[in-house]
């Protein structure tokens, strides 16, 4: 059975997911990827990144890999791994799979600030989940993380409620599991200052520093 999201969509969205994506950049100026049409490579191996990124707002960008583009979300308070806090997840466009690897500064226009590659690694739906395409249109996709930072189980809950006129609304919430560090609150984003792909801080970043051969960039990357 086929399910209307509760929301308004773009016309362009439902055409070529990487519409929106394409309409608010000008790929002449931004040093991000245009990417290509979405692939139709098969699920199975689904990266994700969570992007600092340094706008007019600080967030935390988290995208998942799933149908060829990366679905995305604004985490505004970026991720916690207290179970207790329900962080909100602003869902934003569908990014090209190429913007997985970007970092780097954008000077002017849609999102200009600094992009920190913050975490990255694998990840899949839960168990329990048979499509995740089908439980993210339900509003509730499990899944599990295998990243640097971010590891165990997560959920992504769409709130029922939504702002006029705005984008959707989650909450992103870890699991209880052995990754879980209840009482830590922002501690996580607070300590983690620096690429986990490149070693750099966003002060390094902006500026253009080459990247940092430490140990902890070198070790465990897939
Ligand atoms: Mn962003």
């Amino acid at each position: 059975m086929a399910h209307s999201p509760a929301y308004p969509r773009d016309s362009s969205e439902s055409a070529d997911p990487l519409a929106a994506y394409h309409a608010k950049r000008d790929f002449s100026r931004t040093p991000e990827p245009k990417g290509g049409a979405a692939s139709g490579k098969p699920r199975g191996s689904l990266r994700f990144v969570v992007q600092k990124h340094a706008a007019s707002r600080l967030h935390f960008d988290l995208r998942l890999e799933l149908d060829g583009v990366l679905k995305s979300w604004a985490v505004t308070k970026g991720p916690s791994l207290d179970p207790a806090d329900k962080r909100l997840a602003v869902e934003v466009e569908d990014h090209p799979l190429e913007y997985r690897s970007f970092e780097g500064r954008i000077e002017s226009g849609y999102g200009a600030g600094t992009v920190m590659i913050w975490d990255e690694g694998r990840w899949e739906p839960a168990p329990e989940v048979d499509d995740p395409a089908e439980a993210l249109a339900r509003g509730n996709l499990k899944f599990v993380l295998h990243g640097r930072r971010l590891r165990g189980g997560w959920d992504l809950v769409r709130m029922k409620s939504r702002p006029k006129d705005r984008r959707p609304q989650w909450l992103l919430i870890k699991r209880h599991d052995a990754e879980e560090r209840p009482g830590e609150g922002g501690r996580l984003v607070e300590q983690a200052l620096t690429s986990v792909r490149t070693g750099r801080t966003m002060e390094e970043i902006a500026g253009n520093a080459p990247a940092r051969k430490s140990r902890s960039v070198a070790a465990g990357r897939s």
